[in-house]
């Protein structure tokens, strides 16, 4: 089967039509989101009386001002910053992690944690991974932490967990949502359970979907189908690749590393038990305690977020990017002002990069 097909696509729409409801999804997938606008989805499930939001499923996005300048200070006390591509341009106070180097400050991006490690193998210097990323990468970075990393190498985890973070969002009640749509990668490592939980407490519908355009189609067809019968459970659209234990050897190397902490969310404020703490066995490696002494000045700071952005609201659903005032016109990909504009998981650089400057239709 493709999952580009268009006439599946028009069944799918109107079978959905059919059930006759008015939905308001969210999905918490910055791939999703790609796949989404890139195909003008949103303007299909419009035609079925879909409103879609993303909520935090960009971890770039959802990490917050202090730890970025976490690992500015650890580049500026002479250590060897490595981070992924992404993060290297999301603008903190006094520039990005990318004008340290202007500083003398030796900032590098890698594609992996193993190639971190490889820098940390060719020094004697210190080495830092800003370890960003949900459940999906977290297994490699505790693999490596489990399977003794050079001395110089160090860790400092800006891991989170994806299931409180949704708790979160639904205690909050902020949007009323019918049904929510789990990322497909992260499923993957998690499996189904800890949705199972969420919509136990709430009575929220959910589909675990694929990155094509006909999984999203389906995804938003079982939530109606759900909402139709008066159900709400967790159902996998996503059965190539999701199963219903997840990965457990992923899991299990995960759970050996790390243990869940609070830890706060940009847009959210602490979430209890969603950071990802490296474990005491491991903390030779734990970037926070080795440099305890170097972090301590800005352990009690607050740091603020880019004057006029509004990431914050873009990473809860309540605003698309394009009611941003600063949107393509003050914030750009050369010159962004917040990480949803950098990050090719955010909302803002998604809406940006398929030239949506202004809503295309109406959806309230
Ligand atoms: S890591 Fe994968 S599942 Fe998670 S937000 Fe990114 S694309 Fe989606
Ligand atoms: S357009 Fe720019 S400033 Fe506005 S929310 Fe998006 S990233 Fe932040």
């Amino acid at each position: 089967m493709k999952f580009t097909d268009s006439r599946i696509a028009d069944l799918i729409v109107s079978r959905i039509r059919e059930m006759g409801l008015n939905l308001r999804v969210m999905h918490v997938c910055g791939t999703h989101q790609d796949t989404i606008v890139k195909n003008g989805l949103d303007v299909l499930f419009a035609r079925c009386n879909v409103e879609m939001r993303q909520g935090p499923g960009c971890p770039v996005c959802v990490t917050p001002p202090k730890e970025f300048e976490e690992a500015k200070l650890l580049a500026k006390k002479g250590c060897i910053l490595t981070v992924f591509g992404d993060v290297v341009r999301v603008p903190i106070e006094g520039g990005s992690l990318a004008d340290l180097r202007g500083e003398g400050c030796d900032v590098r991006v890698v594609y992996s944690v193993e190639d971190a490690v490889k820098v940390a193998k060719s020094t004697n210097k210190n080495v830092v991974f800003m370890a960003i990323g949900f459940e999906t990468t977290a297994p490699s970075t505790a693999s490596v932490l489990i399977n003794e990393p050079p001395e110089n190498f160090y860790v400092l985890s800006c891991h989170r967990y994806v299931p409180p973070a949704l708790d979160a969002l639904l205690s909050m009640g902020e949007l009323k949502l019918d049904g929510l749509i789990d990322p497909g990668h992260v499923s993957t490592i998690i499996g189904l359970k800890p949705y199972e939980v969420l919509t136990a407490k709430y009575r929220i519908p959910q589909v675990i979907a694929g990155f094509e355009p006909l999984d999203l189609l389906m995804a938003v067809f079982m939530i109606a189908r759900q909402l139709s019968n008066g159900e709400a459970k967790v159902e996998n659209e996503y059965t190539r690749l999701v199963r219903y234990e997840g990965n457990q050897k992923a899991l299990s190397i995960m759970n050996s590393a790390f243990e869940p902490c609070d830890v706060a969310w940009r847009g959210f404020g602490v979430i209890k038990n969603s950071g990802m703490k490296i474990k005491k066995e491991f903390q030779g490696h734990d970037a926070r305690l080795a440099f305890e002494d170097e972090l301590k000045v800005i352990r009690d700071k607050e740091f603020k977020e880019p004057v006029g952005c509004r990431c914050s609201e873009v990473i809860r659903g309540l605003i698309y990017p394009q009611e941003c005032p600063l949107f393509g016109k003050v914030c750009t990909p050369n010159r962004p002002i917040g990480p949803c504009m950098v990050s090719i998981e955010g909302s803002c650089n998604i809406e940006y990069k398929y030239g949506r400057l202004s809503l295309r239709f109406n959806r309230s």
